[in-house]
Parts: C-alpha cells; sequence; structure tokens
C-alpha cells in the first residue's frame, strides 16, 4: 500500500524546452503549475481518482500506477 499525504506544487521554471511528460496523459506539461505524485510530474487536471473521476488535490492513494481517492482505494 502506497499512500501520497502531500502532493507538491511547483512553479515550472521558465526555461525553454524540456517539458515534462505527464505521468497521467503523457502529454508534455506546458501548463504554469503541475504536480508531482509519486516522484512523476502530472497536470493538476490529471490528478484524479481513476475510478470515480474526483480531482485529487491534496491527498492521493496509488496502486497499480493508479490514483484513486480514500474511498476507491479502501474498498
Ligand atoms: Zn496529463
Ligand atoms: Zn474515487
Amino acid at each position: 500500500m502506497l499512500e501520497q499525504s502531500a502532493v507538491n506544487r511547483e512553479r515550472r521554471r521558465g526555461e525553454a524546452g524540456g517539458a515534462m511528460a505527464c505521468a497521467g496523459c503523457e502529454k508534455p506539461i506546458l501548463d504554469k503549475f503541475l504536480l508531482h505524485v509519486l516522484e512523476r510530474a502530472w497536470h493538476a487536471a490529471c490528478v484524479r481518482c481513476a475510478d470515480c473521476r474526483a480531482p485529487l488535490a491534496d491527498k492521493c492513494y496509488s496502486r497499480d500506477n493508479k490514483l484513486f481517492c480514500r474511498n476507491d482505494f479502501f474498498r
């Protein structure tokens, strides 16, 4: 079981190039803000429960590289 209690918000550095690929949708992250979850970068909009699609702003749970909200993780 892996509990990710703190989602790190990071302001992207302004350098050109090197856009990181989102761990959720695998597209480059061009947004001003990205999230770090499970030591990978995500679009803020991609950090949501794989089951009920609820946004996971503060706390999320992971299994098989998918993210879940508390309710769905502990089902
Ligand atoms: Zn994404
Ligand atoms: Zn859920």
